[in-house]
Order: C-alpha cells, then sequence, then structure tokens
C-alpha cells in the first residue's frame, strides 16, 4: 500500500499548521501522524532535532532548525555542556513556531563496531520522548534521525523507530501523562515509503 492508502488524508499540512490539521493515522488510537515537511515549520509543542555531540549546531536538520530558531537557541545550547551519544536535552524553541526542541545525538551508523547503533538510535527515540512527557508536553515531531550524514540506512531506521514508538506506546497506554501524538515528519519520499512499509508490520491498523 502506499502512504496515501494507509493514511486518509492526501493533503501534507501546510508551512505554519497547527497540529489539528496532521493527517489522521488509523493506528492506536489515533496517536501516530506521518507526514512529509519541514520541520522547522511545524507549530507542535515540540519537535526534535538530530543534533551533533557539541550541541552547537551542525548541516542538515540541525543547520535548519537553528536557522529557524535564531541566534538565542545556540546561546543556550552553548550552556548544555554538549549531549552524550543516544542522549538527549531540551531547550526553548526562540523563533520557530513550536515551543521546545529536544536535542538529541544519534549514532554515527558506520563507526566501526564502537556502539550498537541500533541501540543508540532507539535510545534516542525513548530518551526524547521520555523528556517530553516529564516537561508534560503532549505532542512531539520528529526527523528520520542518523539517517542523513551519519548514513544510517533508512529502512533499518525506521524499522527500529517504529519498534520503539510501539514499546513506548504500549507502555504508556492508560498514563493520563501519556503523549497525546507522535509525528513523523520526514523529509525524503523514500523515508515516507519505509515508514509505511514498517506501520504496516509492526503496528496494524487497530480496527
Ligand atoms: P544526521 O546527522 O542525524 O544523519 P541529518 O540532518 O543529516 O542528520 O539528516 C537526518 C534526516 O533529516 C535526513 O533524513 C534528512 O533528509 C532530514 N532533514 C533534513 N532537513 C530537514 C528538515 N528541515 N525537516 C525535516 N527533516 C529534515
Amino acid at each position: 500500500p502506499t502512504v496515501t492508502q494507509l493514511y486518509r488524508t492526501k493533503k501534507l499540512p501546510s508551512a505554519g499548521s497547527t497540529s489539528s490539521t496532521f493527517p489522521p493515522s488509523q493506528y492506536l488510537n489515533d496517536r501516530i501522524s506521518l507526514i512529509r515537511n519541514d520541520i522547522t515549520k511545524l507549530d507542535v509543542e515540540c519537535i526534535v532535532n538530530a543534533a551533533n555531540r557539541s550541541l552547537l549546531g551542525g548541516g542538515g536538520v540541525d543547520g535548519a532548525i537553528h536557522r529557524a530558531a535564531g541566534p538565542r537557541l545556540l546561546e543556550e545550547c552553548s550552556g548544555l555542556g554538549g549531549c552524550e551519544t543516544g542522549d538527549a536535552k531540551i531547550t526553548k524553541a526562540y523563533d520557530l513556531p513550536c515551543k521546545h526542541v529536544i536535542h538529541t545525538v544519534g549514532p554515527i551508523y558506520d563507526s566501526a563496531g564502537k556502539q550498537d547503533p541500533e541501540y543508540m538510535l532507539r535510545s534516542c527515540y525513548r530518551t526524547s520522548l521520555e523528556l517530553a512527557v516529564q516537561h508534560g508536553l503532549k505532542t512531539i515531531a520528529f526527523p528520520a534521525i542518523s539517517t542523513g550524514v551519519y548514513g544510517y540506512p533508512h529502512h533499518l531506521a525506521a524499522r527500529a523507530v517504529v519498534q520503539e514508538i510501539r514499546q513506548f506506546l504500549e507502555q504508556s497506554k492508560g498514563d493520563p501523562n501519556a503523549l497525546h501524538r507522535v509525528v513523523f515528519c520526514n523529509f525524503e519520499p523514500r523515508d515516507m515509503d519505509v515508514y509505511a512499509q514498517m506501520f504496516l508490520q509492526y503496528l496494524p491498523p487497530t480496527a
């Protein structure tokens, strides 16, 4: 099935849209959305940045987030003392339409066996979700962490992410502080396709 067959809304939200205009998801009581957009345009409560360990900005989605947030984001990040791979830190969002940015550091895929990339990637998503819950945030949007410059194969990353999300949402069922919505905000069409495949495989429609 194609993404549009899986998700009822064909139209992607336009720049600056609110969370209520995201395409509805057929999975897990509408708690997951899959969209293709520039993550810096989303006015959800919180977006996740695929940062590097310095937290001082970089290319790709990190560069886009810092450009759109303005120099005060770098100022706040400079005081955080960096971040370990698999861990996450939260800041304000300054000139971005969202309220907070969670900076997480994905694994470099080919880092000569020093770390288990799947463990680290799953840790990025889990730690970011936990941080959002701790801060009382209800909606979070993720880019496809590590699949750009860090070289994580797209389908392997999507599989690990969907498995981790499924586990997280199952564990938080019934929790009054649980997140209302997790948005996967992809940039590249091929990520839309692999996420759609993985959702179908690991999060089959509930009804
Ligand atoms: P990493 O170093 O973790 O691999 P990159 O920024 O190089 O991070 O890439 C991560 C993913 O973010 C890639 O799939 C890339 O296509 C995507 N991406 C780049 N810019 C944006 C953006 N503005 N919004 C959403 N995703 C983006």
